[in-house]
């Protein structure tokens, strides 16, 4: 496959962004090599500047449920460009668009627009040490909530592929008010609160885990999330930024019917435009100005185009519960043809799903349930495999602890493509 030009584009950006890429996780640090460019994206498709074309599974990181430049989403942003991007006052969008994230998300009864997803969770804690009048969260290692101050301890995603997850930069007095859990082990939280009584505000989690590769959750894990939280009267805070609107239209909440005090969303919500979300109990949402004290605001803030094209994405995934099934079903096949390769090959590995979310992990252990068993897989075997697969026109994320993911424009024949040069590239392995 020719790179040429994305050797030389790479080159020039590191002259001028650090690392050459505006997100650290773009780079392809962990598993070696440089990373291609892209051009553009067409349904489950992304193409480089040197012309190759790549079945897509980072999709945007998330937000391209149904695939790229998907046409009602593109129309319906060039329609709204015409009559402006950004006015700096209301519109009827969002008032949409919060109907929208209310009628789908169980928990949500009032919400707020931000920019991104590491700002909803920003603004969240910051709302539920204000409810709560209360300093101190609860996260778990191995998670990934944005790169707010108080989430980058033990963070998951990028900051664990680089092996930063703690990062400089982050004060003492910060760090001192976030304490951390095993993820799956209600003793940890519980000994906290008992450690802190009173100060804890909320505990926030990734329902499903993405950002370490997908974890699942034990269901009493979460149920015991949801009773430790009300009985020292603390936020239970889900951050659906990646399972929002994914594992199910109500996102984790519904698929596990655990109701959380806050939600934070991002990603699909934008339909492929910079936003995110907030919301939950109106009792709590109202503590935000300017009805309360809580100040949290944004220029760009319900965006008109993001706005727009996250509208058309929401109606088109409330509208049609059918997507749900069939991304269950592409996804399943995808997992069942890995774990089969797994198997003829005779390398060892996991392959965990939720959904259309999933993650190989190179390890001999039989089961990947906690951030201490994903620590154990093979950073080497994963960067071999991901090198094999791009070389045959299959874009993974460029690190072991992320998730895959599966849209609906992914065709079968296409899942099948995947699961021929997933064989091949761990008979690969096998043979080296
Ligand atoms: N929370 C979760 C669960 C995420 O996966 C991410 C991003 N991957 C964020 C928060 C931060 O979102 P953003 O990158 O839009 O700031």
């Amino acid at each position: 496959m020719n790179k040429k030009k994305s050797l030389s584009a790479y080159e020039k950006a590191c002259e001028l962004i650090p690392g050459g890429v505006n997100s650290p996780v773009r780079a392809f640090k962990s598993v070696g090599g440089k990373p291609v460019f892209i051009e553009k994206a067409k349904g489950s498709k992304v193409f480089d500047i040197d012309g190759n074309a790549y079945i897509d599974y980072v999709g945007s990181w998330g937000p391209m449920i149904l695939g790229h430049a998907y046409e009602p989403i593109v129309e319906t942003i060039r329609r709204q460009a015409l009559d402006g991007t950004s006015y700096g006052a209301p519109t009827l969008l969002e008032t949409r668009m919060a109907e929208l994230i209310v009628s789908m998300v169980p928990s949500v009864e009032m919400v707020r627009m931000v920019n991104s997803g590491t700002e909803a969770t920003m603004s969240a804690i910051r709302l539920a040490r204000g409810y709560t009048e209360r300093n101190k969260i609860i996260k778990f290692a191995g998670c990934y909530h944005g790169h707010g101050d108080s989430f980058l301890i033990k963070a998951g995603s990028g900051a664990v592929t680089l092996g930063l997850p703690d990062s400089p930069g982050v004060t003492e007095s910060i760090a001192k008010d976030t304490l951390t859990a095993e993820y799956n082990n209600i003793q940890s939280v519980e000994a906290l609160f008992d450690a802190y009584p009173g100060e804890i505000a909320a505990v926030i989690v990734e329902p499903v885990a993405g950002n370490m590769g997908v974890v699942l959750p034990e269901l009493s894990f979460l149920k015991g999330l949801r009773e430790l939280t009300t009985r020292y009267h603390a936020l239970l805070i889900f951050d659906e930024v990646i399972t929002g609107f994914r594992l199910a239209k109500g996102g984790a909440q519904e698929y596990f019917g655990i109701v959380p005090d806050l939600t934070t969303l991002g990603k699909i919500i934008g339909g492929g435009l910079p936003v995110g979300a907030y919301g939950g109990k109106k009792e709590i949402m109202q503590q935000l100005a300017p009805v309360g004290p809580v100040y949290q605001a944004g220029t760009l803030s319900g965006n008109p185009l993001a706005m727009a094209a996250g509208i058309v994405m929401l109606e088109t995934l409330n509208n049609n519960p059918s997507i749900y099934t069939e991304l269950d079903r592409k996804a399943g096949k995808l997992a069942q043809g890995i774990r089969n390769n797994l198997q003829k090959t005779g390398i060892p590995g996991v392959v965990n799903r939720a959904g259309s979310l999933m993650t190989l992990f190179f390890t001999n252990l039989s089961g990947v349930k906690s951030f201490d068993d994903v620590m154990q897989s093979d950073k080497q075997r994963y960067a071999a495999y991901f090198q094999s697969s791009l070389e045959a026109g299959i874009y993974l994320a460029p690190s072991q602890f992320e998730a895959a993911f599966v849209s609906h424009a992914h065709t079968d024949e296409e899942i099948e493509r995947t699961i021929d040069a997933s064989y091949r590239a761990l008979q690969h392995l096998a043979d080296h």
